[in-house]
């Protein structure tokens, strides 16, 4: 049961880390139950989605994007999300915000860095992250707020190797939160761990686990939806 399962996951939870409810495909009767049980923070992957549910389920809920985000799809959400994960380039990072601005709000974001063996994953490196940071771009951005960081360790039953890609986005945290945030209250956040892996995320420091499968049961992504 959903109440069962975020209640075990919270159980093991330092008090320093949190549980996104990752509820993508999943459906708004789920995400309630989910509610009920006193879940507030669901992560999702696709815009027209996210503001979809985010329309009709209660406005107390935080919404996490956890995807890749298409610079052109980033106007769906700014008027509610409550942190970006996913910030992978200068460019995403303006067109948020621009949005910001016309919501007359200031956007949380977390730089998503590539800390897996695998080609496929999304995410910078610490110099690119470090050219963003210096740039004049960014200086001038009155609606971001940089929160962390984020990352998605290789898909392995290497335990070692999961540990040790989780370390080093730690690591990539501390030297950020020294070089460019270390008068910032804000720069907290580590956000690494999925249903198989968020133990060992938390060992190495995770603020921010996003816990899918293990709460909502696997998915079954059937008849393939375009992005939205
Ligand atoms: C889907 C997803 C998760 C959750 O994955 P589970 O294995 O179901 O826990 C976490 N993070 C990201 C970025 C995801 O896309």
């Amino acid at each position: 049961m959903i109440k069962d399962n975020i209640l075990k996951i919270k159980s093991t939870l330092p008090p320093q880390t949190r549980l996104i409810a990752v509820s993508k495909t999943k459906p708004v009767e789920m995400i309630q139950e989910a509610y009920d049980a006193g879940q507030r923070l669901f992560g999702e992957n696709k815009a027209l989605e996210m503001r979809d549910k985010h329309e009709v389920l209660p406005k107390d809920i935080e919404w996490h994007f956890i995807g890749h985000l298409q610079t052109n799809k980033v106007k769906y959400i700014a008027p509610f999300v409550s942190l970006i994960h996913s910030i992978d380039s200068l460019q995403l990072l303006q067109t948020v915000e621009k949005e910001a601005v016309k919501h007359d709000r200031i956007i949380n974001c977390l730089l998503q860095f590539h800390i897996a063996t695998e080609e496929t994953k999304f995410g910078l490196n610490l110099q690119e992250a470090q050219a963003i940071l210096n740039s004049d771009e960014y200086k001038a951005m009155q609606h971001i707020r940089i929160c962390g960081v984020m990352g998605m360790a290789t898909n392995t039953d290497n335990t070692t190797l999961v540990r040790n890609e989780f370390a080093s986005l730690r690591a990539i945290f501390e030297t950020l939160k020294k070089n460019y945030f270390i008068d910032s209250d804000n720069f907290l956040d580590i956000s690494m761990g999925m249903s198989h892996d968020y133990q060992i995320a938390i060992q190495e420091g995770a603020t921010l686990v996003r816990v899918g499968s293990f709460i909502f049961g696997a998915r079954n992504y059937g008849v393939p939806v375009n992005d939205v």
